[in-house]
């Protein structure tokens, strides 16, 4: 599509956060011309295309349950939401559960982040070790303290929900032009207009940086210093010869995740030491030396896992404390608007980071989840604002 002379909101970025954000300013202010930019129509590098698709409430910063309550509820709905005229919207929703386990010296923090799950409505379950055996037959337990179970939970395919938001989006009338923002044209306190690298300018009243692990340079071209970086990471699909009872998504301390999918399971470890960069290349050998040893010390059943395809991606990852930067820079650029860093957790929280966008662009402030902690002002301030346990 024609990119317009100009819009109202123009959103640089058309993965998943981008789409939702065109979703949520579109349904919240009827009319509003929003235009999504976006450099790869075939969304080859893109990071929602490469996600896992796991949606949990197990977080301990108050905003990330809130979000998850939130889109979780909207991803469940989502097949009525999205449908369009044309078109179904599927988005193969598995409510599996989640279960984080820890040794002993993390049971009280696993038990005080369950506190704060209760606290919030959320349905969980703390089990100790022989709970969690006659839960999950096939898990290890000797070396455990306690676990976390949340029943409600699951997860669902990220390029359904791309592309279902991307429809609608379309639907509702939102322009998604392919091309590429290469400048940010500014003067006094906003943004006035995006250069494209078709060479079209796009003038608009607000602007929002989507751009996953790219929206560090994004910020850049403003001199907004964003502490987001690419980080790689693998996703397996792997198998086991031997009988299993179906997994929910199972995390860990040392950051292996992994959940049933279809006759087998896919997941990974994350090693957040990786150098930080636009790497792509696949580790064959990663799943041999780092997952088969975690997932069979966890789960002694699957010593006999045999590893069938491996992909890699980018989680866009914030340096300062793992949490997302949702919000404008106050005061010096009121207009520009950031929507990234969800370090490895931005598929399941789009529809709330999209939906806080959007309020904050009509309305000028938080209507439904105060985000105020998550804004550019502790990065400013050098604040970090963390979760506590698992990642
Ligand atoms: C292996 C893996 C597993 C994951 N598992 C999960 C999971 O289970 N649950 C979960 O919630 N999250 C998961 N994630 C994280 C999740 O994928 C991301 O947080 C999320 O997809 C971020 O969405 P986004 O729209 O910000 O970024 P993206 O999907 O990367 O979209 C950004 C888009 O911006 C475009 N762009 C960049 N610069 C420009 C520019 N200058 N002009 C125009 N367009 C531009 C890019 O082409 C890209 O398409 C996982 C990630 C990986 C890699």
């Amino acid at each position: 599509m024609q990119a317009p002379e100009k819009c109202d909101t123009l959103i640089i970025g058309g993965g998943v956060v981008g789409m939702a954000t065109a979703y949520f300013l579109m349904t919240t202010a009827p009319g509003m011309a929003v235009s999504v930019i976006e450099r790869e129509p075939d969304y080859e590098h893109c990071s929602t295309l490469r996600a896992s698709g796991g949606c949990r409430v197990q977080f301990s910063c108050f905003e990330n349950i809130a979000m998850s309550l939130f889109s979780i509820d909207f991803i469940r709905r989502f097949p009525q939401l999205m449908a369009t005229a044309t078109r179904e919207a599927p988005i193969d929703w598995v409510e599996g559960g989640y279960l984080f386990v820890v040794p002993p010296e993390h049971a009280s923090l696993l038990e005080a982040n369950y506190t704060i799950l209760r606290q919030h409505g959320c349905e969980a379950d703390l089990l100790d070790p022989a709970a969690l055996s006659a839960r999950f037959p096939s898990l290890r337990v000797d070396d455990l303290g306690a676990g976390v179970h949340t029943p409600r939970d699951g997860w669902c395919d990220p390029y359904q929900m791309l592309h279902g938001l991307r429809r609608k989006v379309i639907e509702l009338g939102g322009r998604v032009v392919a091309d590429e923002v290469v400048a940010l044209d500014v003067s006094g306190k906003a943004v006035r207009a995006a250069i494209l690298r078709s060479g079209a300018r796009v003038a608009a009243s607000s602007f929002v940086n989507a751009a996953g692990a790219w929206s560090a340079q994004v910020g850049a071209m403003v001199g907004m210093s964003l502490p987001i970086s690419p980080l790689r990471r693998f996703e397996h699909y792997f198998t086991c010869a031997n009988p299993v009872e179906r997994l929910p998504y199972v995390k860990d301390i040392q950051r292996m995740a992994f959940r049933s999918e279809g006759v087998g399971f896919s997941g990974g470890v994350v090693d957040s030491d990786e150098p930080r960069g636009y790497n792509f290349e696949v580790d064959h050998g990663y799943f041999e030396r780092v997952v088969w040893p975690a997932v069979a010390h966890r789960f002694p059943v699957f010593e006999a896992a045999k590893c069938h395809r491996t992909w890699s991606g980018l989680y866009e990852q914030c340096e300062l404390d793992g949490n997302p930067i949702i919000g404008n820079w106050s005061g010096t650029l009121e207009n520009f608007h950031v929507c990234s860093g969800f370090s490895g957790h931005g598929m399941m929280h789009a529809p709330a980071a999209g939906r806080a966008i959007a309020e904050r662009i009509i309305h000028g402030e938080d209507r439904s989840i105060d985000l105020s902690r998550f804004g550019y002002e502790r990065v400013l301030e050098n604040r970090p604002y963390a979760e506590r346990g698992i990642l």
